[in-house]
């Protein structure tokens, strides 16, 4: 049988074929949940998989929760239990991806955060590269803007919000495109990927947009700048950026749970770092390839045996 074969689902594990929604779900209508995204990653010569960040991408779990006043009932232990059980219970022997979701499960007619019931479900299924991480991808800038604080909080991964997001992928690959960026809500900045983190390199300065510019704090973001801090001899900042610094910038790469660290090689059709993977974006790459799949020991509280 092919995977997912499991859900956590109202309180327990069931088969896939049993986890199923009423079409009046609450959140089904007025897309008002929070999800996750987590990857594990299969290492073939310890024949073990290992889950990145997982208490990380829990705690943003519940803080999206919050802000959408859902009440997860499950500590971040408890969610990270029920995860490992889950995978335990699939046994891949490839890189997985998990979707935590938290909903308004009750079926009532009307967009609202409160008397309403909640629930949360897990499930995961095989996923290779969501971008090509070999070579350098081509990006537009996208005529839609993302959403801000004060409309659909970008900080939160609100299942609604990806409609903003489905409008930027779509319109980049119709174009011709692998990828948009999408400037802030208010059209002066860079913001991001349609569901990825963007950094630029510049004279040896590695530059990512400020969490105040209508990003998700991405949680491989954080890992970057952390590598890149220990690892490279390069500063790190994080700034706003012109659409225009991205035309002139030495190395861009997107970055994310399912976009791991993908190259770009052009912007709005100029080329970028002679269209080839930059220096600095190689060795963050093969720095978190390597840290993602266990295999260095300075970093291996970042991942979990399942
Ligand atoms: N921005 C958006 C809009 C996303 O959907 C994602 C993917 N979760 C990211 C950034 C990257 O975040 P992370 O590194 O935590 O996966």
């Amino acid at each position: 049988m092919s995977h997912p074969k499991y859900a956590f689902f109202e309180g327990k594990i069931v088969s896939i074929e049993k986890a199923k929604v009423d079409i009046r779900t609450n959140s089904l209508q007025y897309g008002n949940a929070v999800f996750e995204g987590i990857r594990s990653y299969w290492n073939k010569a310890k024949s073990k998989s290992y889950v990145f960040k997982m208490e990380d991408h829990y705690k943003r779990f519940i803080e999206s929760a919050n802000i959408l006043m859902i009440k997860i009932k499950h500590s971040i232990p408890e969610l990270c239990d029920i995860t490992l059980d889950l995978l335990k219970k699939e046994n891949y022997t490839e890189d997985a991806y998990i979707r935590p979701y938290a909903y308004n499960s009750g079926l009532s007619i009307g967009p609202k955060l409160i008397k309403n019931p909640q629930d949360i479900f897990i499930y995961s299924i095989p996923l290779g590269d969501y971008l090509d991480t070999s070579k350098p991808i081509s990006v537009c800038t996208s005529s839609w803007t993302r959403i801000s604080d004060n409309s659909i909080p970008p900080r939160a991964k609100i299942a609604g919000s990806y409609v903003n997001a489905a409008l930027q992928k779509t319109e980049a690959l119709l174009n011709g495109f692998d990828e948009a960026i999408v400037l802030t809500s208010n059209g002066q900045h860079v913001s991001e990927g349609s569901a990825m983190n963007i950094f630029m390199v510049k004279n040896n300065v590695l530059i990512t947009p400020p969490i105040t510019d209508d990003i998700l704090e991405g949680i491989t973001r954080n890992a970057i700048i952390e590598i890149a801090k220990n690892e490279l001899d390069i500063d790190v900042k994080d700034r706003p950026i012109d659409r225009t610094e991205l035309y002139t910038a030495d190395e861009l790469f997107f970055c994310g749970t399912g976009a791991q660290i993908s190259p770009i090689g052009s912007v709005d059709k100029r080329t970028i770092a002679e269209g080839k993977m930059g220096k600095i974006t190689k060795k963050l790459q093969d720095l978190y390839f390597t840290i993602v799949k266990n295999e260095s020991d300075k970093y291996s509280n970042w991942c979990t045996e399942v």
